[in-house]
């Protein structure tokens, strides 16, 4: 719990602090390099993780006793500031290089996703092309620039272009990776902002594509925690796509249920139809 309530308090400051600072919140993985493909995604909150050995080892797995609690915990999140959930709409939009089949792959992971939940949600591709924008937040070494990027998207140019900051969600489809961040998505429910790093050899696998977008969707919806960082006596342990592995595309009935709750709360107290 007391662990549940530090992880809270550091979404608050930084929704409140209004900064995007991926350097800080993210910890460039210390992971060999043939695992890199099991590190798909990470969100706003590392601390119970430690790497070793390549893998990612949880220093402690905290338990929820029952369901209940479980469901208890993420009915009462708050998250009623940020702007973009009023519209419940999000929008992709990508470098000219991404193929329309992968961004097909990507739209179809999130929409599956507010599917299964029921939600009100809806997702579409933007007409705007990145490709120049991106460029320009492109380090020599062709990797992205996450630190410049994000500025850039809360100037008010960007915000009027992409809708971005309280319009909608806005997912960003890079043909790249970041720079010293190893992952292949990084996603904030806060600013309404997931950013998928797919050069061409990590759009191969269609299907795993599509696990990496339903995986960082989970995030974006409010899921702050992977799979495997929170027992919760009462639901059955399953292979889940909110694994850090992004091994499979089921998502369980724990991680569900959090998400789940988490805008049943919102509903409750902002009076916000966020259910279908
Ligand atoms: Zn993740
Ligand atoms: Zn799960």
């Amino acid at each position: 719990m007391q662990h549940f309530r530090e992880d809270i308090r550091k979404l608050e400051q930084i929704a409140e602090g209004r900064k995007f600072t991926p350097g800080k919140i993210f910890r460039p993985g210390k992971i060999k390099k043939q695992d890199r493909k099991f590190v798909p995604g990470e969100i706003v909150r590392r601390e119970p993780t430690t790497f070793k050995k390549g893998n990612i080892v949880r220093r402690e797995v905290s338990e929820s006793n029952s369901v209940e609690n479980w469901r208890r915990e993420w009915s009462s999140l708050q998250g009623t500031n940020y702007g973009w959930i009023n519209q419940r709409r999000i929008v992709i939009f990508s470098e000219s290089t991404i193929e329309q089949a992968v961004i097909n792959q990507i739209k179809q992971g999130v929409q599956d996703l507010i599917n299964q939940l029921r939600l009100n949600f809806s997702i579409t591709q933007g007409i705007i092309d990145i490709t120049n924008l991106i460029r320009v937040h492109t380090l020599p070494n062709e990797k992205l620039n996450l630190q410049s990027l994000a500025q850039s998207l809360t100037t008010t140019e960007q915000k009027s272009l992409l809708g971005y900051g309280g319009i909608h969600a806005c997912v960003i489809v890079l043909d790249r990776v970041f720079e010293g961040v190893n992952v292949w998505g990084m996603t904030e429910f806060h600013n309404g902002l997931m950013q998928l790093a797919l050069p061409n050899i990590r759009r191969r696998d269609h299907n795993f594509v599509r696990n990496v977008a339903k995986h960082e969707a989970g995030h974006l919806l409010g899921y702050y925690l992977h799979h495997d960082d929170r027992k919760v006596r009462g639901y059955r342990e399953t292979n889940c796509n909110m694994m850090v592995s992004c091994a499979s595309y089921g998502t369980c009935d724990k991680c569900l249920d959090a998400i789940r709750y988490f805008w049943l709360g919102l509903q409750q107290r902002t009076g916000i139809r966020f259910f279908r």
